[in-house]
């Protein structure tokens, strides 16, 4: 069924697990998603960027609605990053019954306001509302986020920020990057504060960057309060790595002999997530 970000996250918060984001900008892997969760029985947000939607038009996200609406698991579709006030009523015109409004870069009474406002609207239309506090750091040019530098959320202030905004979900800031990291770069999570955070806002969290972090790390945000979990590059990265590999064969021109073999490359990798994230078998929940 096609549903809201609050709908699912909320019983991901109530459960304890977290809710991949798949980010899609391609109907092969789209389909792809969509199989693995219902094969997993697991729970979907479809993660669309406004770059992302550009690419693939505003047809297609009509037909992902389709598509979710006859679903066997709960798929919100989720504008991933929403820039400013005029973006999210595209992505409301458009069909998304869940948006983010990053105002990370803001000053905080300025991310409060542009916040709130997004609230105020999307609520009274019946979507879900992500806001960000705190940014992450970005690792390449294919990244959101103009930063390399991380500004850590502070506990009180989120707690402050959910109160004033009235947003359904919060994307925190403890340690992750977008991309995929250089060699240079150790990723580290501060489990610490993601505790202190949890224990002081009601809202589910969200991790953004959550490609490219060990296993283990991941696990445990999702164990200790994390209820989404965006994950862009690494299922990109399986896709067209196996899309090099069967391109070696210069005879080969038809999508329907190029794509399986990388969809199910895909999947390994979107399974791989569902399973770490706890979100496998959480559809009856619903
Ligand atoms: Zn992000």
């Amino acid at each position: 069924m096609l549903t809201t970000g609050k709908a699912i996250l909320d019983v991901a918060n109530a459960h304890t697990f977290a809710v991949p984001a798949f980010n899609i900008s391609d109907w092969a892997m789209f389909n792809g998603i969509v199989d693995i969760s219902e094969e997993k029985d697991a729970p979907l947000l479809v993660g669309i960027h406004p770059d992302e939607v550009n690419h693939v038009g505003r047809d297609m996200i009509n037909a992902v609605a389709q598509r979710a609406g006859r679903s066997s698991v709960p798929i919100a579709i989720h504008w991933d990053h929403g820039a400013d006030y005029e973006q999210i009523l595209t992505a409301i015109q458009f069909g998304f019954t869940s948006v983010m409004i990053d105002g990370s870069m803001l000053p905080f009474d300025e991310n409060v306001a542009l916040s709130k406002r997004v609230a105020d609207t999307a609520h009274s239309l019946g979507l879900s509302v992500e806001a960000e506090l705190g940014t992450i750091g970005a690792t390449d040019g294919y990244a959101e986020g103009g930063s390399d530098s991380i500004i850590y959320t502070d506990p009180e202030d989120a707690v402050t920020f959910v109160r004033m905004t009235g947003v359904d979900s919060l994307a925190i800031a403890i340690g992750t990057y977008h991309g995929i990291y250089p060699a240079h770069l150790k990723p580290e999570l501060k489990l610490g504060l993601l505790k202190e955070i949890k224990a002081r806002v009601e809202v589910p969290l969200v991790l953004h960057g959550g490609s490219n972090n060990p296993d283990d790390e991941i696990a445990q945000a999702a164990k200790l309060g994390i209820n989404k979990i965006n994950i862009s590059s690494d299922i990109k990265v399986a896709y067209h790595d196996k899309m090099r590999e069967v391109l070696a064969d210069p005879k080969l021109r038809e999508p329907l002999a190029i794509q399986p073999p990388c969809i199910e490359a895909m999947k390994v990798v979107a399974a791989h997530k569902i399973d770490l994230f706890g979100a496998a078998g959480k559809g009856h929940l619903f």
